[in-house]
């Protein structure tokens, strides 16, 4: 049964979309069976990944909305054992559209749960909004992962997501976990840099990552091709990033891939 993990911080800009699709990526060259909701309107997961919002035909807005059927609206994408269910700038109106249909919180972890056995991973990147989508995001998910910035502000907002996670786990889902907290865009270079990530590591101890993301011009090219940065440039220091973090995300389940 697959495990699924939201990618959430109602900051925007803070690498959401970044690690969704690249940790999403990473895991599926490790072998793991992927699937990445790209579950913001904005859809950038969707081209990142290489498809073209425009000419998709079911997006998690019809999966969630209109109860379409999930198997049939999922796409593969050009990376072995990854696959997407694309996002579209209608979601935008999907919260609107929710407010009356029961359960409305539910709604994602109805479509993520008829698929989570055909996966080892559900990866899903959220909005940069504390929203109705992204509380089912939270709802659907067994964990979450929060990208941090390393920069001015970085810790701003975060107590607020904190708490939201913490009602969350109170009124829809107790299994809700906190998978870690993700240091981004670190410049070795920075001063600043370094004192966000021992700020960080002294406020929230273990519940950080090892895995730090570094600031990479490979991670912010690679989506104008349609790519995942270790289909683009698999030795950029980016990629590398990620591919770490989905080996540190895999032992800490307990299921590494063992070296043969
Ligand atoms: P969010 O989804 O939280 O809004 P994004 O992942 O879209 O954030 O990142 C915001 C911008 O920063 C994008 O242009 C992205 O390409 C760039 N970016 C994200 N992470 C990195 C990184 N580690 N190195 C360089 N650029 C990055
Ligand atoms: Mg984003």
């Amino acid at each position: 049964m697959g495990k699924i993990i939201a990618i959430a911080n109602q900051k925007g800009g803070v690498g959401k979309t970044t690690t969704a699709m690249n940790l999403a990526a990473s895991l599926a060259v490790l072998e793991f069976k992927t699937l990445v909701i790209d579950a913001d309107p904005q859809a950038n997961t969707t081209s990142g990944v290489g498809h073209d919002p425009k000419s998709i035909e079911n997006s998690i807005y019809e999966c969630m909305v209109e109860e379409a059927n999930v198997r049939e609206s999922i796409i593969a994408t050009e990376i072995p054992n990854l696959d997407l269910i694309p996002s579209h700038i209608d979601l935008v109106g999907a919260e609107v559209e929710m407010i009356n249909l029961e359960s409305r919180e539910e709604k994602m972890k109805q479509v993520a749960d008829q698929v989570k056995d055909d996966y080892d991973f559900i990866i899903i990147d959220c909005s940069p909004s504390l929203g109705l989508i992204t509380i089912n995001a939270l709802t659907a998910a067994d964990s979450v992962i929060i990208p941090v910035q390393c920069e001015y502000f970085a810790l701003e907002g975060l107590g607020k997501l904190l708490n939201t996670i913490k009602i969350i786990q109170t009124r829809l889902n107790p299994k809700l976990a906190i998978e870690g907290i993700l240091l981004t865009m670190y410049d070795v270079r920075l001063r600043l840099s370094n004192q966000v990530v021992e700020e960080v590591r002294v406020h929230f101890k273990n519940m950080v990552f090892e895995t730090i993301i570094p600031r990479n011009v490979k991670l912010s090219e690679a989506p104008s091709y349609g790519l995942p940065a270790i289909a683009f440039d698999a030795t950029s220091k980016g990629a590398v990033a990620y591919l770490n973090l989905a080996n540190e995300i895999a032992e800490k389940n307990g299921i590494a891939k063992v070296a043969e």
